[in-house]
């Protein structure tokens, strides 16, 4: 029973899409860390922290054994190493989905379609305990990348992958179809941690809660055509529902809305390509809800 350090020891991604904002979270809770590049393993000066760099599918397992205390992993891998790690936060960052997708051309029948069907993906127990809860049989095959290559090399008939924006599977000539998960970054615990580290996990806690409550909104306003109206709301989550008003000009008008900072670029582009014209971004002074 040796008796854990009182510190925490972090699980976080060595290098690829959670990297940066794992880090920049770190940071923005005035966690600095040591010499980060190349690193393997550092500690915090300025809180008893030591941070572990792995390929994020290791995270799940690390933190079960508690070789690691805490860890940063997305929801899509630390449901399909189905680990026992607690969710104690959900970090916003990371967003994507686990989604079926099929070949552009064929018409989607439903998932009664998939019976017997070759599905590529990297999540096969994703993909299985999906299959199992729609009581259906496919050929599950295991890809550890390039998944939404298969079917136009012959492989699978198709994909279950991760999805942001959509634009790799139209490339490759898919189309999304069905969603198996919503997905984004969270912070697991082991569930064994001791009385100090337990209230070093609440300090830290805080200090996201506050951090992700500071994460500044922003006032936006555009011009949109009428007929675009409906798309570019769509879009637009504001504090109740975005405001229109028309513009002197016949068939404008002048939409406003918040937008969180974490969406923002994202959403403007989309808005962009939706038609919405002349964005102007306004920082908010209060905002009382
Ligand atoms: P590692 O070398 O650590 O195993 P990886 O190649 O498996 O890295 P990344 O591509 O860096 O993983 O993605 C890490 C995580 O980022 C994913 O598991 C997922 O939670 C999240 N993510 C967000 N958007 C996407 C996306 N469009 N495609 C893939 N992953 C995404
Ligand atoms: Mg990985």
């Amino acid at each position: 029973n040796a008796e854990k350090p009182s510190k925490l020891r972090i699980a976080i991604q060595k290098s690829g899409r959670l990297y940066d904002d794992s880090v920049k979270l770190l940071n923005e809770c005035g966690i600095e860390l040591r010499n980060v590049k190349d690193r393997l393993k550092t500690e915090s000066d300025t809180f008893p922290m030591e941070v572990f760099f792995l390929r994020d599918d290791d995270i799940p397992q690390y933190v079960e054994d508690g070789v690691a205390d805490i860890g940063i992993v997305g929801e899509n891998v630390l449901f399909e190493k189905n680990k026992k790690a607690e969710i104690v936060e959900k970090l916003g960052f990371g967003k994507c989905r686990l989604s079926l997708a099929i070949p552009r051309s064929e018409t989607y029948q439903g998932v009664q379609s998939l019976d017997g069907k070759r599905i590529a993906t990297s999540y096969p127990f994703l993909v299985n305990e999906f299959l199992k809860k729609n009581n259906i049989s496919g050929e599950v095959h295991e890809i550890s990348g390039s998944v939404e290559i298969a079917p136009g090399i012959g492989l699978a008939d198709v994909v279950v992958d991760l999805v942001s924006s959509g634009s790799t599977l139209f490339m490759n000539g898919l189309k999304e179809v069905e969603t198996i998960l919503q997905s984004q970054s969270v912070l697991i615990k082991n569930n064994k941690l001791n009385k100090e580290q337990e209230i070093l996990l609440d300090k830290l806690l805080f200090r996201i809660k506050a951090v992700k409550k500071a994460k500044r909104n922003k006032y936006v306003l555009m011009n949109a055509p009428n007929e675009k109206l409906s798309e570019i709301i769509a879009l637009l989550p504001g504090m109740r529902s975005p405001t229109v008003l028309p513009l002197a000009e016949g068939g404008w008008s002048s939409v406003h809305s918040v937008l969180s900072e974490d969406e923002f670029w994202e959403k403007i582009e989309q808005l962009k390509a939706a038609g919405a014209e002349g964005i102007l971004v306004v920082p908010i002074e209060k905002m009382v809800m």
